[in-house]
């Protein structure tokens, strides 16, 4: 037996009890006639003390050359501490040792294992090994695990059953490129890693499942954007004779339980925004609404004087900023030099102050009196003392400069408390959307989805103003969760087909398979996944996904410990049929 007790769980009442431990060596302090070691394992650290008066000499000498992270197990007997720790769950004892084993030695780590590490990100995502030894990131880790349990208890009981989906499959399209696998077996043939097991569950529904759910592993190749994995898990869900209404009930219900249980905070009824609604109002389809500053469209109380850079604009929006009318000269100025980063790209900003007063003074006092300034506030809702920000443009660039200038502001002003929640159901999302590279219009959702019956007459008139049975589920300004209901009959997913620019023939190639399950009693079906990685780290209020990831990549896509990807040798090469030109 290595162990008689884990290094998190003696305490009083152990005292006098003869135990054996096995762990790292966290910490040694050496008196020479007396060594205390802390011994850690996943459950804590217990205090060891090795003693000439109570310690056997030989046992004694091997302690000399221990080393941090050395794992060893320990026999001895628990006393009650001198000096106690209350800040520790086995504070209140130590260990007299009696026994040693050198389990391993180990090399001195690149980096302190305690909570507060001298490691750098590069340094711990090498030898993540050690990483995970520390708090921070093995909490993580088992908090992951936690999530991932109340998910799996409460769907089951609920009646989902977990489906395992294949790996190696074909092109399911979900908006970014596939990771292709080549096939030794069938030359020049390739599998694709799933970007979403989306037709697979709904082959599921056509099988009779009814309630489907897995905690699974996704993969697109995208050009990482910040905080993205190429390989990233879902909770993918599916449901057949279910409207959009069971949907949103059925995982408001399980989002509800995971705040609850969680976070313990009760959420009501989520609220429900469409699309249109949310882009009027906060100029983003997952806006965070545990703060204000929504959009105040100005084209009507500004567009009426000399002014020409709105009276040209498309759009004139403002949003008033909580108590910032107390902004200096510079500090607005600044705020003016952020708009104009290109990676926010306006081409400046007017501002309005609101004085305590009940005056305002603005940027644009040659063109706008009092008069015209009260009615801007009134569309913004701005207070004395709030400072309206207001850009112009095209509209749809402007509300993503504005709204980025909003979500900036919060960052600032501290408004982004992660200890609140603020879910919100953003419905109603187009089924299409307009792609300026290839000049046609995408599956906004993905090709699956259905549209809204009463607006399919549209889709030959003006498909962009088609709207989908589609809905996110936003938390915090970050979209947790997505779906739709699909289509189950074979001549809209035909029409959608067409409508996406894929002739019969290439539909039939690509996805003749669901195509031909329609035609064998498709039941009306629709689901949702959530993302799992982010609903982790949005409940354990950590900033990236990383962190509740046990082996994630890095920015480039790249796994540095093992060192992936990497180059392969030409015999394996040639197996798979591959040349390489050098
Ligand atoms: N497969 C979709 C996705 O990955 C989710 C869904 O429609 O259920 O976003």
């Amino acid at each position: 037996m290595y162990r008689s007790h884990s290094c998190g769980e003696l305490n009083a009442s152990a005292i006098n009890k003869e135990v054996t431990l096995s762990g790292w060596v966290q910490k040694i302090r050496d008196k020479g006639f007396m060594i205390w070691v802390d011994l850690r394992d996943r459950y804590g650290i217990t205090q060891l003390i090795f003693d000439e008066q109570r310690t056997p000499k030989e046992v004694m000498e091997k302690a000399k050359t221990l080393g941090r992270e050395f794992v060893i197990q320990v026999t001895g007997n628990v006393i009650e501490r001198e000096s106690k720790n209350p800040a520790m769950p086995t504070g209140d004892i130590e260990i007299v040792a009696q026994d040693i084993t050198i389990l391993n030695e180990a090399l001195v780590p690149p980096f302190t294992i305690e909570d507060e590490t001298d490691g750098g990100e590069d340094i711990r995502m090498k030898y993540r090994y050690l990483d995970i030894r520390r708090n921070p990131v093995k909490n993580s880790l088992m908090f992951r695990h936690q999530v991932g349990m109340k998910v799996r208890n409460y769907l089951s009981e609920q009646g989902f059953i977990e489906v395992e989906t294949p790996y190696l499959i074909k092109s399911t399209p979900e908006g970014a490129r596939d990771f292709l696998v080549p096939s030794r077996m069938n030359e020049g043939q390739f599998y694709a890693l799933p970007q979403s097991p989306q037709t697979f569950k709904q082959l599921l529904m056509v099988g009779g499942m009814d309630k489907y759910f897995q905690i699974v592993k996704c993969f697109r190749d995208e050009d990482l954007r910040a905080d993205r994995q190429p390989e990233f898990t879902q909770i993918d869900c599916e449901m057949a004779f279910v409207e959009q209404e069971d949907i949103l009930q059925i995982f408001e219900g399980l989002t509800k339980h995971l705040l609850q249980d969680i976070k313990g905070v009760s959420v009501d009824t989520f609220p429900r925004m469409t699309y249109d609604e949310a882009m009027r109002t906060y100029g983003n389809d997952k806006p965070d609404i545990r703060f204000g500053m929504k959009f105040g469209e100005l084209n009507g109380v500004a567009q009426h004087k000399e002014f020409k850079v709105f009276n040209t604009a498309e759009l004139v929006v403002g949003i008033a900023v909580p108590g910032a009318a107390s902004f200096t000269r510079k500090e607005i100025d600044k705020l003016i030099d952020w708009v104009k980063r290109p990676q926010v790209g306006a081409l400046g900003m007017v501002y309005v102050k609101c004085n305590e007063d009940g005056t305002y003074k603005s940027s644009v006092d040659k063109f706008y009196d009092q008069e015209d300034l009260a009615k801007w506030a009134a569309a913004t809702g701005a207070q004395p003392g709030d400072l309206i920000c207001v850009l112009s443009g095209p509209t749809n660039k402007t509300r993503a400069q504005l709204s980025a200038l909003r979500m900036e502001l919060a960052e600032r002003l501290e408004l982004r408390n992660p200890e609140e929640f603020a879910p919100l159901w953003v419905v109603d999302f187009p089924l299409l959307e307009w792609d300026e590279d290839t000049a046609r219009f995408h599956a906004m959702h993905h090709p699956f989805t259905s549209p809204k019956p009463e607006d399919i007459p549209l889709l030959d008139t003006d498909p962009g103003a088609v709207r989908a049975n589609a809905y996110d589920l936003v938390l915090n300004g970050n979209e947790i969760g997505g779906g739709s209901i699909r289509i189950h009959d074979k001549e809209t997913q035909a029409l959608m087909f067409k409508h996406l620019g894929f002739t019969p023939e290439e539909a039939k190639e690509q996805f003749g398979f669901l195509l031909d399950a329609f035609q064998y009693g498709a039941p009306p079906h629709g689901g949702i996944a959530f993302g799992f990685d982010r609903l982790v780290s949005i409940l354990g209020g950590q900033e990236t996904i990383r962190d509740f990831i046990a082996f994630p990549k890095n920015n480039s896509g790249r796994d540095v410990m093992i060192d992936a990807p990497a180059t392969i040798d030409a015999a394996q090469l040639k197996e798979i049929h591959i040349q390489l030109d050098v």
